[in-house]
């Protein structure tokens, strides 16, 4: 600045002072204001080509400019380089912000001061049935058709979350969602959404487990008091009292039977799953399983005392020399239910036939019995905790209604699974999967034990 008004005072002396010396004073001071106002048209020329550079699109391009113009532009053109790199940052970041919003399993909405869509990510377009693009500036209640939310967000405060439907319902499945506002900004609000359906799933089941738990124990607790209190205030005869206490005891080994279920189910979902470290030899445990079912089969004869044998036809092929890698009570549950569960169904008569068989993947035991067999829509069901076909039976002959759900547990333990196969008139075939690695040969050459 100070240069160009030293260059204009020297281009204004250099012209005035030659005329000075010829011409004299007034002429010397007219070249002079000559050489000042064309200076300054100038600057107004170049002020003017400054405005259309300034509202053009291409500030970065090189124009000519010289003196104090080039050093202007230079100065906006670095403010320019500066402000376009902070720029970039702040978008990049936003960028990873909302990438990182995106990726919240929670949907996010941004709601202005009147309540507007302003943005939502993925998961709060698909819980609140939204359109990302479609519904910015829509009114949010316009879109959440639902009277607990239009309730809850007309509300002053919102201290606490609402449950509503989500609009992902299907007909198999309703989607509860928990919805929370917050504010923030201005007026603005975050509209919160989280998708609780597996949570209240899992609560309703476990209101209806402690209920059934409470209806399976309740039941025999009630018979044993009607029995206590009539052996209390009735004098019976010798004949009689045995029988009520042999009624009072099939009733406390039920409770018995509910309590170590309830226990071994409860040890299964809260332990980790088994390793191949303890060894089991198979033979040795169809031994235990056979004498258990044929004890159980002619238990079920019901001939009280007369010599009991079984009253089933129990077939167990001779069991493979093999040496089972996983937790021995825990198999030798699941197939203790699978076997006491075909004695117990199948009428005095039938048949029930146990096997183990191999491929190069799996291993199978299978109980196959003559029973009555189970409708197909039951099937899926069956291995639900309580879930009966026969209430009545499974009642008489002291089941649980774990047995399955045991047995399901101990195979998905182990890496395997239950498979159902029924025919209902003809029978039923149980299988326990497990990997073929959970199976390993005994040593020499026995290759089979028979029973
Ligand atoms: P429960 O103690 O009642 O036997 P389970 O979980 O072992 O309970 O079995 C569930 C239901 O499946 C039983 O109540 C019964 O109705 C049915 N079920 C199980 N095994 C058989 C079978 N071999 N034949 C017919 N029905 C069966």
């Amino acid at each position: 600045m100070l240069l160009s008004l030293f260059g204009l005072m020297f281009w204004a002396l250099v012209v005035a002072v030659p005329v000075w010396i010829f011409a004299g004073l007034f002429p010397a001071l007219l070249s002079a204001l000559c050489v000042v106002v064309f200076a300054h048209m100038r600057n107004l020329w170049q002020l003017q080509r400054m405005a259309r550079w300034l509202s053009g699109t291409d500030l970065l391009a090189d124009g000519r400019w010289r003196g104090i113009w080039a050093e202007i532009v230079q100065r906006i053109q670095r403010l320019l380089v500066q402000r376009e790199k902070q720029v970039a940052v702040a978008r990049h970041r936003l960028q990873r912000f909302l990438e990182a919003i995106q990726a919240s399993p929670d949907g996010v909405t941004l709601l202005d001061d009147q309540g507007r869509i302003e943005w939502c990510n993925d998961m709060a377009a698909k819980h609140l049935g939204l359109d990302a693009q479609r519904d910015l500036l829509q009114h949010v209640v316009h879109l959440v058709r639902d009277p607990v939310f239009s309730k809850y967000f007309a509300q002053d405060a919102h201290d606490s979350e609402v449950l509503i439907e989500g609009r992902s319902n299907s007909l198999s499945q309703h989607v509860k969602l928990s919805v929370h506002l917050y504010a923030f900004g201005e007026g603005q609000q975050l509209l919160m959404t989280r998708d609780i359906t597996s949570v209240s799933l899992a609560d309703a089941m476990r209101r209806d487990f402690v209920a059934n738990v409470s209806h399976e124990i309740r039941t025999p607790l009630t018979v044993l008091s009607g029995f206590v209190e009539t052996l209390q205030t009735i004098p019976l005869a010798e004949e009689e009292r045995q029988s009520y206490l042999h009624l009072m005891s099939v009733q406390a080994e039920r409770m018995q039977s509910l309590v170590a279920d309830l226990l071994t189910l409860s040890q299964l979902e809260g332990s980790l799953p088994p390793g191949k470290h303890e060894k089991t030899p198979v033979p040795e445990l169809m031994a235990q399983v056979f004498s258990d079912a044929s004890a159980l089969s002619a238990v079920l004869s019901g001939h009280e005392g007369e010599e009991r044998g079984p009253v089933h036809e129990l077939v167990f092929e001779p069991a493979p020399a093999w040496i089972f890698l996983g937790v021995r009570s825990e198999l030798l549950s699941a197939i203790s239910n699978l076997v006491s569960n075909a004695v117990r169904y199948t009428p005095a008569g039938g048949r029930i036939h146990v096997k183990w068989s191999r491929n190069t993947d799996w291993v199978t035991f299978s109980v196959t019995d003559t029973g009555p067999g189970i409708a197909p829509e039951h099937l899926p069901r069956l291995s639900e905790r309580f879930y009966r076909v026969d209430r009545s039976r499974s009642r008489e002959t002291g089941g649980t209604g774990l047995g399955l759900a045991i047995a399901k547990h101990v195979a998905q333990r182990h890496g395997g699974e239950l498979r159902i196969e029924s025919q209902v008139g003809v029978g039923s075939t149980f299988m326990l999967v497990f990997p073929a690695s959970r199976m390993e040969y005994m040593d020499g050459e026995t290759s089979s034990v028979s029973l």
